[in-house]
C-alpha cells in the first residue's frame, strides 16, 4: 500500500487513488473494463464521507441497474461503516428522478402518489387516444406508437419540441399532436409512464428555478457509473444538477456502450471535457479482472472497431488458461457440452455462482435451462424470466394447452381476450356464471351460451369463431406434427401477428422466442408428451436457495464479472446478430463487437466460446457460418477444442472440426476464415446430411427419461 491514508485507500494505485482525492470539480474516468472504474466511484463515495466533504445525503451516485445501487450500497456501508446521515441518493437516473419527482409532483401537475404505468398499461392508454381520434389501430399501431414516443422521450423532446419532419411520420403528420393528447390523458390518470420520469423531472428543473437551485446545492457531490451508456435525456438532467457545484465524476468506457439501440449516445464521454470545463481524465491502465491471455484476446477483437478512444489495458497478474473455442454439431450439443464442463467444475470444486452463460438472443436460454433442469443442476436467469414463464411462451402455452385440454379454465381465461377480439371482462364474467351453475369448463360454458340470446350477437359471433377455431385445431392433434400444428393455431389466431405489427424494441426478441418454442417442440413425440415435459420444467424451476449458475444476456452482463464465462452462439446471423447488421450496418456491427468485448471481459479466469454448425431454424437445419467475431481472435491466445460432448455423439462437428487444432494455433491462414468458406462450400452437402439429423434427434431421450432423471436427482 502507498503511504499512509485511510485503509480504504490500501491497495489501490496510483491513477485510482487520483481519480478519488480528485474531489474538486469535474472528473472523467475513461478507461478499459475490469480496471476497477466501479471500485473507485463505490471508495469515493466512502471518502468523501470521511474526510468530511459531504454528508452521505448530500451524494448522489447513479448506477445503470437496481442491483448494482443495491451492492454499491452494500459496499460504501461496508467502507464508510454506520453513517448517521442516512445513505447517499444511490440508484438508477430513473429511481432518483422518481424520488424527486413525488416530492414535487404538483409543479408538473401530478400528485405525489402518481402512478408508473408499465409497458401494458401505456399501450393500452395509447389505444384510447387512437379511438377518440379515429385512428384505424391497424393502419397505425399503438405500440409503434408508443415506440415512438419512448424515442422523443429518452431524447429530451416533450410534444413542443418534436422536430416537424418526425412528427408527420405517423397517421399522416399527427404523431406530435397525438403525443400531446397522450401526455395529457397522463396527466388526468395522475400517471407517468417511464420515459416521463427523467423528462417530467427535467421540466421541473427547467421551470422551476428555485427547485433545480436548491438540488443544485443538496448534492455536492455526483458520481455516475457506466457513463457510456447515457442517453440525451439523462445527460442534459446530469449537466443541469451539476452547473451548482460541478463537482462530477462520470466513470465509462467507450468500449462498453452497448445500449445504442435504446437511445444511448456514446458520444455523451467524447464531449465531457467540453461540456465541463477544466474536467480532469484520469485513465485506469491495470486490468485487475482477468489473466492475461483473456485480456489478449479482448483487446484484439475490439482492435476491429473504427470508432474508439483506444485506451490500453494491462495486466501485472498471470497469462493463466487461454480462452477456448469450441465447434459443436447444434445448440443442444453445446448445451450439453456446457453442462458437462460445469459438472466438471463443480467436481473439482468451483463454487457454481462463479460461472455464467452470456447469451446474445434470450431464445437461446431455453436449451441450457433445459439441460440444467435434467442435470439438477441449479441456475439462475438473470435480468428476465426464464424461458418458460415469459409473457410470449406462457400465451403461446395457454393457446396449446386450450387445444390439447378444453377444460383448462386459467388457460382460455388468458386468451380468450388475446389478440383483443372485442371480448371484454363483461363477457368473461357471463361465461364464469354459467361455468358455475352447470359446473363445466370455461369453454363449454362458451359453447352452451353462443346458443342462448344472454350475449350481444357481435360477442356471440366472435365467440363461436374461437371455439370452432379450437375444435379444429384439436381434431389435427393426432395427424399434424405438433410443430406444425403449434405455428399454425398461433398464426391462425393472430397471436403471432400481434407481435409481429408491434414495433417495440423486444418485439422481435419475442417473435424469436416462439419461433424457438415450436422448434423445441418437435422433440417430442407428440403435444401431450410436450405438454407434460412444460409442467416438469415449471415445477422443477426455483428450488433450493444455493449457489447458482447464472444465465443472461451479453447485455444484463456489464459491469458483472465470474471465474468461469461461457460465450454460445458465435455464429453469423446470430452473433453478431443480422438485425443489427441491417438495420445499423457498420455500426450496428460495431456494437455487436462492443457485445463481445463485453461478454470476453466479465471472465477472470476461464472463457469458453462455443459456435454450432448447424441451426434448427423452422424445423429446417441450417448450416451456420462461424462468427466473424472468432477470425478476430489473436492465434496465440486462443485454444481450439474439442467440445466436452463431442466423442459420445462421434459426430460431424468432430470430423468436420478435427483439423482445426492445427490452423487454428498455427494460423497460417486465418484459420476460421477457412472454415466459414467450407462452411458456405459445404452447405448444400450439410442440407443432405440434416436428414441423418433428424434421426440423431429421435435417437435423443425423450421427456420420460427426463422426468427419470430429475427424480433420481431430487431423491438423491
Ligand atoms: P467494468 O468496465 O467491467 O464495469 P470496472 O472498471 O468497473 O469494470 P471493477 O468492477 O471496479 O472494474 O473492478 C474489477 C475487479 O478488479 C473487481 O473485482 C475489483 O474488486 C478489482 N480491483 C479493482 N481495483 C483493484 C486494486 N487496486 N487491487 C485489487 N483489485 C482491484
Ligand atoms: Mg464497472
Amino acid at each position: 500500500a502507498a503511504a499512509g491514508g485511510p485503509r480504504y485507500l490500501d491497495g489501490l494505485n496510483p491513477e485510482q487513488r487520483e481519480a478519488i482525492e480528485a474531489m474538486d470539480g469535474p472528473v472523467l474516468v475513461l478507461a478499459g473494463a475490469g480496471t476497477g472504474k466501479t471500485r473507485v466511484l463505490t471508495t469515493k463515495i466512502a471518502h468523501l464521507i470521511a474526510q468530511g466533504r459531504a454528508r452521505a445525503h448530500e451524494i448522489l451516485a447513479v448506477t445503470f441497474t437496481n442491483k448494482a445501487a443495491r451492492e454499491m450500497k452494500e459496499r460504501v456501508a461496508l467502507l464508510a461503516g454506520p453513517v448517521a446521515e442516512g445513505m447517499p441518493w444511490l440508484g438508477t437516473f430513473h429511481a432518483i428522478s422518481t424520488k424527486i419527482l413525488r416530492r414535487h409532483a404538483e409543479l408538473v401537475g401530478l400528485k405525489s402518489s402518481f402512478t408508473i404505468l408499465d409497458t401494458d398499461d401505456q399501450i393500452r392508454l395509447m389505444k384510447q387516444v387512437l379511438q377518440a381520434e379515429n385512428i384505424d389501430d391497424k393502419r397505425w399501431p399503438a405500440r409503434a406508437l408508443a415506440f415512438q414516443i419512448d424515442a422523443w422521450k429518452n431524447r429530451g423532446l416533450d410534444p413542443a419540441h418534436v422536430p416537424a419532419g418526425e412528427a408527420g411520420a405517423f397517421a399522416n403528420g399527427k404523431g406530435g399532436q397525438l403525443y400531446a393528447l397522450y401526455q395529457e390523458r397522463l396527466k388526468i390518470l395522475n400517471a407517468a409512464d417511464f420515459g416521463d420520469l427523467l423528462l417530467e423531472c427535467l421540466r421541473l428543473f427547467k421551470e422551476n428555478p428555485d427547485v433545480l437551485a436548491q438540488y443544485q446545492s443538496r448534492f455536492r457531490y455526483m458520481l455516475v457509473d457506466e457513463y457510456q451508456d447515457t442517453n440525451i435525456v439523462q445527460y442534459l438532467w446530469l449537466r443541469l444538477l451539476a452547473q451548482g457545484r460541478h463537482n462530477v465524476c462520470c466513470v465509462g468506457d467507450d468500449d462498453q456502450s452497448i445500449y445504442g439501440w435504446r437511445g444511448a449516445e456514446v458520444d455523451n464521454i467524447l464531449r465531457f471535457e467540453a461540456d465541463f470545463p477544466g474536467a480532469k481524465v484520469i485513465r485506469l491502465e491495470r486490468n485487475y479482472r482477468s489473466t492475461g491471455h483473456i485480456l489478449a484476446v479482448a483487446a484484439s477483437l475490439i482492435a476491429h472497431n473504427e470508432g474508439r478512444l483506444g485506451k490500453t489495458l494491462f495486466t501485472d497478474g498471470e497469462l493463466g488458461a487461454k480462452p477456448t473455442v469450441a465447434g459443436v454439431w447444434d445448440s443442444e450439443e453445446e448445451a450439453r457440452s456446457v453442462g458437462e464442463e460445469i459438472e466438471q467444475l463443480q467436481r473439482k470444486g468451483h463454487a457454481l455462482d462463479e460461472v455464467a452463460i452470456l447469451v446474445r438472443a434470450s431464445f437461446q436460454m431455453r436449451e441450457f435451462e433445459e439441460r440444467f433442469i435434467t442435470l439438477g443442476l441449479p441456475y439462475r436467469v438473470i435480468g428476465g424470466p426464464r424461458f418458460y414463464e415469459r409473457a410470449e411462451i406462457r400465451d403461446a402455452l395457454a393457446y396449446l394447452r386450450c387445444a390439447a385440454q378444453p377444460a383448462d379454465d386459467l388457460a382460455f381465461e388468458r386468451i380468450f381476450n388475446l389478440p383483443k377480439r372485442g371480448l371484454g371482462d363483461a363477457t368473461l364474467q357471463l361465461l364464469h356464471d354459467c361455468a358455475r351453475r352447470q359446473r363445466i369448463p370455461l369453454m363449454q360454458a362458451a359453447a352452451a351460451m353462443v346458443e342462448t340470446e344472454e350475449l350481444k350477437p357481435k360477442q356471440r359471433q366472435t365467440l363461436r369463431g374461437l371455439l370452432s377455431d379450437f375444435s379444429r385445431w384439436s381434431s389435427l392433434i393426432d395427424s399434424k406434427p405438433q410443430g406444425e400444428l403449434a405455428e399454425m393455431i398461433l398464426e391462425e389466431s393472430g397471436y403471432t401477428d400481434l407481435w409481429r405489427k408491434d414495433r417495440t424494441a423486444e418485439a422481435a426478441g419475442r417473435l424469436e422466442n416462439l419461433k424457438e418454442l415450436v422448434r423445441s417442440m418437435e422433440e417430442f413425440p407428440d403435444l401431450g408428451a410436450f405438454l407434460e415435459h412444460i409442467s416438469l420444467v415449471m415445477e422443477a424451476a426455483g428450488v433450493d436457495g444455493g449457489p447458482r449458475v447464472s444465465i443472461m444476456t451479453l447485455h444484463a452482463a456489464k459491469g458483472l464479472e465470474f471465474e468461469t464465462v461461457f460465450l454460445p452462439g458465435w455464429e453469423e446471423g446470430l452473433f453478431p446478430h443480422q438485425r443489427s447488421l441491417d438495420e445499423s450496418g457498420r455500426a450496428g456491427l460495431e456494437e455487436e463487437r462492443r457485445l463481445a468485448y463485453v461478454g470476453v471481459t466479465r471472465a477472470k479466469r476461464r472463457a469458453k466460446i462455443y459456435f454450432a454448425t448447424n441451426r434448427r431454424i423452422h424445423g429446417l437445419w441450417q448450416t451456420t457460418i462461424p462468427s466473424r467475431f472468432l477470425d478476430e481472435l489473436p492465434a496465440d491466445h486462443v485454444e481450439v477444442v474439442e467440445a466436452a460432448s463431442g466423442a459420445a455423439y462421434g459426430g460431424y462437428a468432430q470430423s468436420r472440426f478435427a483439423n482445426m487444432d492445427t490452423y487454428g494455433s498455427s494460423y497460417a491462414t486465418p484459420g476460421w476464415q477457412r472454415a466459414r468458406r467450407r462452411a458456405e462450400e459445404s452447405k448444400h452437402e450439410a442440407q443432405g446430411r440434416g436428414q441423418q439429423g433428424k434421426t440423431y434427434q429421435q435417437n435423443r431421450r425423450g421427456p420420460l427419461q427426463i422426468e427419470g432423471e430429475l427424480i433420481a436427482k431430487s431423491s438423491t
